[in-house]
Order: structure tokens, then sequence, then C-alpha cells
């Protein structure tokens, strides 16, 4: 294979192009499963501690509530009290809101691992800085911080009392005579609602490797959303993990969690095995600290936030809105295409620059970790965009560290977990704690992440009518499932800045809980046509990303590998959420509410 370490401004020429293609594929071939999303265990039955609330309140005994409310929120991360947020400033009051937690946070909540940052920059990340008049610490700010805020926002808003904590709804039902859902949870409470809002999150629904063994290890082990301090010592503000001294500690995964817990790991004094299948790409953070007087230079303009967000937004998509406020590893790349004289058209401009930002992250590894061998085992061999790029100063100096191990399964992944450790090409590797990063449900059935059964008109489920894939009007509304107010990133938009998606969908439902009540309507869902129609708008987007993900190295990206023709309704792909919240801002003002049915099998269904 020609050299492949060549200067980021030089072109790459046609023969190392060609060499880095053939590694990526022959890379992606190895890391094929034909088990594909189902090759991971669910945290139930044998391994139901892995996904227990270590932070739960002791004793949450209280009388079991039966209720009537407007509206019922399920999930209180970003989504759920945003949710709140705008139906509060659309007059509706009547909430309940219940969480399994037992506080506000979401991923937030359960995610407290050493080292945990948001990658979105904090001034576009964390919703509403302009109501709450939170400054930021940093530019990228920590998982506590981002909890704090959410706890803020709730409080601001009193939903406190208004909320059950650790409380699951098992199922929610709709009763077409009484024009209500009836929720069920397991505390026994009975919550009628007029409508759901159903922001049960995307991370939140702990996975582990397919492999056999894991209730058998006799020593300590947990999973890094479920962090325990008590046995590793430290907390998440970062004070050392003080009992972990000498212990042998495996660490699973590659992803986002392990490359922020690793730096931390490394210096508590253990010996440390990082069971790999997969490398990151692993980019600088350069992270700041907010200078006050360079922040209010900027936050003092009235709608300051909403701009920055949109700026991000079209940044990241393409567009060119004449500067790049955020200026991060998400967007510089991008920016710097506008302006230049090039006459190729911009995709194939971005497609080269992705590609030789790759070569230049594969690079940064050869520069900083010293052992050849390991340096080659942690560079990331595939395109930009098929895993989420990743940012980090800290990790890859742990592996110069002599307590650091990289174990590289060379794409294979753990064998299998012994009574004393974990087996990977029939070497067992013998430790006293194993932490499972190993990420969370993601394209699973709706219903199977939510742990809820939803059952719609005429006795109809989710999963049944799912089956061949969700369906939904604005990836929010889906027939048969009346005043049912999803929130989910399928069938509309993503964003690496989730918190803006989760806030453009709260206006929706807001918008949409209000206009029925202003109509004096009990029920609202999309059309046949409508719904169909928007299927098919999300499908032809979906359909132009379908080569580039089937060429992916697996991951929850591309359906573990298996993402097809037949499966891309359930593609995390879709319009931008600025797109999404243009088209979706002009729906509200035609003013006509079209393409949803009121009323239907009321007596006085009305079809706009
Ligand atoms: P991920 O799903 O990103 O990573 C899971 C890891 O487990 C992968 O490296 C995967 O390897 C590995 N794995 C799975 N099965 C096996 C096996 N059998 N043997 C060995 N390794 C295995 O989980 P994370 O918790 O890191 O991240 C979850 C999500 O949260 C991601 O979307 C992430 O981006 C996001 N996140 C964002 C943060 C941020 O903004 N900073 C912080 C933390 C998380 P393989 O790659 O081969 O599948």
């Amino acid at each position: 294979m020609p050299a492949l370490r060549t200067g980021t401004t030089a072109p790459l020429s046609a023969d190392i192009k060609e060499s880095i293609e053939t590694k990526i594929i022959t890379e992606r071939e190895k890391r094929i499963n034909k088990k594909g999303i189902h090759q991971f265990r669910e945290a139930t039955g044998e391994l139901v501690r892995f996904a227990a609330d270590p932070w739960a309140k002791a004793d949450s005994t209280r009388p079991e509530v039966d209720e009537e409310v407007d509206v019922l929120i399920i999930g209180c991360g970003f989504g759920g009290v945003l949710a709140a947020k705008q139906l509060h400033d659309a007059g509706v009051h009547s909430i309940r809101m219940v969480d399994k937690a037992s506080d506000f946070g979401g991923v937030w909540y359960w995610n407290r691992y050493p080292g945990l940052y948001c990658d979105t920059e904090a001034y576009i990340y964390l919703p509403l800085l302009e109501e709450t008049g939170h400054v930021p610490s940093a530019k990228y700010v920590p998982g506590y911080e981002i909890q704090s805020h959410i706890r803020n926002i709730a409080e601001m808003e009193n939903l406190r009392p208004r909320t059950l904590f650790q409380t699951e709804l098992n199922r929610i039902t709709w009763s077409q005579g009484s024009g209500r859902w009836v929720g069920n949870t397991d505390r026994g409470d009975s919550i009628r609602a007029r409508f759901v809002v159903s922001a049960i999150g995307i991370l939140h629904k702990v996975h582990l490797p397919g492999i056999p063994g894991i209730e058998n290890f006799k020593g300590h082990s947990f999973h890094s959303s479920r962090w325990d301090y008590q046995y590793t010592g430290g907390n998440r503000d970062g004070t050392p993990l003080d009992r972990l001294q000498g212990k042998r500690v495996g660490l699973v995964g590659t992803g986002a969690s392990t490359i922020q817990a690793l730096p931390h790991l490394a210096a508590s004094g253990a010996e440390v095995f990082v069971f790999q299948r997969t490398p990151s790409s692993v980019d600088r953070r350069d992270n700041a600290k907010t200078d006050p007087a360079w922040f209010s230079s900027f936050a003092s303009k009235p709608g300051w936030q909403y701009d920055r967000i949109n700026n991000f937004d079209a940044v990241f998509n393409g567009s060119n809105p004449g500067l790049d406020m955020v200026n991060d590893g998400w967007t510089h790349h991008i920016f710097a295409l506008h302006g230049s004289e090039a006459t190729e058209p911009f995709e194939s401009r971005l497609e080269e620059v992705e590609f030789r930002k790759m070569e230049e992250v594969r690079r940064r590894v050869d520069s900083i970790v010293q052992d050849p061998k390991t340096a080659e085992g942690l560079k990331a061999w595939y395109k930009r965009g098929c895993k989420r790029p990743l940012f980090n100063d800290e990790y890859l100096p742990a592996f110069n560290k002599p307590n650091v191990h990289l174990v590289d399964t060379d794409g294979k992944g753990i064998e299998r977990v012994s009574e004393q450790g974990l087996v990977t090409a029939e070497v067992e590797h013998k430790l006293d704690c194993i932490i499972y990063a190993t990420g969370f449900d993601w394209g699973n059935d709706y219903s199977q992440r939510a742990n809820m059964t939803v059952t719609g008109r005429d006795g109809i489920t989710l999963t049944e009518k799912w089956a061949a894939g969700p369906s939904t009007f604005h990836g929010m509304l889906s027939r048969d499932f009346p005043n049912l107010l999803l929130f989910t990133h399928l069938q509309s938009s993503t964003s690496p800045n989730y918190t803006h998606l989760l806030h453009e969908r709260a206006k929706h439902a807001a918008y949409i809980v209000t206009k029925c009540m202003q109509r004096g309507a009990k029920t609202v869902e999309p059309t046949q046509e409508a719904e169909d129609s928007w299927v098919k708008k999300l499908e032809d987007i979906a359909i132009k990303y379908l080569d580039f993900f089937r060429q992916c190295t697996p991951g929850y990206l591309n359906q573990e590998g298996q993402i097809s023709a037949t499966n891309l309704r359930s593609a995390s792909v879709g319009m931008s959420t600025g797109d999404w919240a243009i088209l979706t801002a002009q729906w509200r003002a035609e003013g006509n509410l079209g393409g949803l049915e009121f009323d239907r099998g009321q007596g006085k269904a009305t079809r706009i």
C-alpha cells in the first residue's frame, strides 16, 4: 500500500485514494454481523441489574394516582420539558409528566460517567439560554451542567409537582368512547389524557454485547450509563476514581462514552484494557471556558440563540449564511468550501474534504500515540458520516500510559465473558471489573424501546401498524393513534444539535394540541393520504443516502450494516432540522391544518 502520510493540503493522489478505499472495504467486511441490530442483548431477565437506577431515591412510596389531564408527557429529558414549556406558553397547564428516573434530565440523568461532556456547542445545545439567563461555563459543557440546566427549566415551569418520578408507563391505550388515552403505570396509576406527548428519547435503553457469559462473570460489572461510583470511587465532577487503584478494569467499546471516560480510568491507577471492535475517529476538542465579555458581546441581542442555532444548522447542511458562528469540528471544514473558486459541485468537494479529514484524523493518531502497533489499531477506516465523529484531547494520550492497553479484536469483538474476565481470540484477559460502554438500543421497535404497549383505535398496536417500518405525518402523528404526538428523529429530521430538533417538535406539538382544543375537536390524526405522502417524501430523501450507508462499516446509523431499500423507513436520515422547522412553520402559518382529520369516528368527522 502506498504511504498514506500525505499532507492535508496536498491533494491525495489517485493511488493513495484507491488504497484507502480498498482498506475501508476490507475493514468493513471484517465487521459484518449477520444478526445486524439483533446482535445485542437487552438488559432484561438475568441481565436486568445492568439497567437498574443507581441514582434512584431510596424510598418512593406514594399513593396511586387516578386522574384526568389534558396532556400526559412521557419522559422528563429535554423533549418532555420543552414540550411542557411550549404547552404552557400556549396556555395549556393541565399536564402530567412521568419518568422512570428520579429526577429531570433524560439521557443526562442516566449518563454520569466520568468525563461526560456534550460534543455540541453549549451556546446552541442548551435551550432557552435567553429565558433562563444561564451562561454556559465553556464552549462544551459537562453532563452535570446540562442536567442542572434541564432542572432549572423544569423549576422555572414548576413541573416538579406535576411529575411522577420512578414511574414507568407500561401501556397507553386509546379509548374511543371517551376520546382519551388511558395510561397505566408500574405503580398502579391510571392517567386519562386528551393528548399524549411521547418524548422517550433515543439513548436510554441499555444494550449489551450479544455474547455468552455476561451473567457468569465473578467480578464486578456495570454499563457506562449506570456508572458505579461506589465501586470506582470519585464522582462525575471529576474527583479521581480512587477505589480502582491496583484493579484490572476492562472497558468494552470505543464509542463516545469510552473516549470520554478512558482518561479518567487511566488516571485512577487501575490497569485498564480497552476492548475495541471498531476504532472511532477522534479529532481535536479545543474546548475553552466562556469569556463573559465575549459572551455578552453577542448574547445581549434578543433572538441571538436561535440565530446561532439556525446558523449551525445551515452551515452543517451545506448552506452559506456568510458566517460560521459555531466554527468547530462539525462545521468549519464545510464552511471553508464556500468562497473557493472550484468548479466541481459542492457535494463532490465536500466528499473530498471529508475523505482528507479522515486521513488527517488518522495522522493525528500517529502524532500522539507512541507505540506504532497501538497507533495503527486506533485508526478509523470508514468514511466520515458513517459513524458519529468524536472530539477529545485526552483519549489518545491515555494510550501512552503504561497502565492502558488496547485489546484490538480486529473487528471481531469479544467472543465471550468467562468467570474471570473477557475472552478474545481464545485469550482470556483476567479482570476485576468490566464496564460495558456498548451503547443503547437505537433501531428496534418503538414500543420495545419505550417498554410500553401503545394501543390505538380498534385495538391496533403501534408495533403492528409499524411492522414494516414507521408510518407518520411530519414524523409525529400516525393514523389510528389519535392525539398521540411522538418526538422522534424518524421520518423527519436529525441533527448533531438534538435539542434543536426537540424544541421544534415541542413547538409543533403545542400548536396541534391548542388548535384541536380551540376548535372543540375530540381527536386529531392524519388522513391516510397525508401520511402516505409524507412517508413517500421522506423515503425519497432517505434513498439518496442508501448507497453511502450501505458502504459504511456497521453501526447504529446504518442498521448495523443492514440498511436497505426495505428498511429505509426506519433509517436515521431525513431532512435537516432547519428544513423541517421551516416546513412545519409554514404549515402552521397556513392555518388550515392540512392533512389532518378531526373527530374521526366521533360522529362529526372533519377532513381538512
Ligand atoms: P456507541 O453505541 O456509540 O458505542 C458502542 C461501542 O460498543 C462501539 O464501539 C461498539 O463497537 C462496541 N461494541 C458493541 N458490541 C461489541 C462487542 N461484541 N465487542 C466489542 N465491542 C462492542 O455507545 P456510546 O455509549 O459510546 O454512545 C451512545 C450514543 O451517545 C452515541 O450516539 C454517542 O454519539 C452519544 N454520545 C454522545 C456524547 C457527546 O455528545 N459527547 C457523549 C456520549 C455519548 P462497534 O463500533 O464495532 O459497533
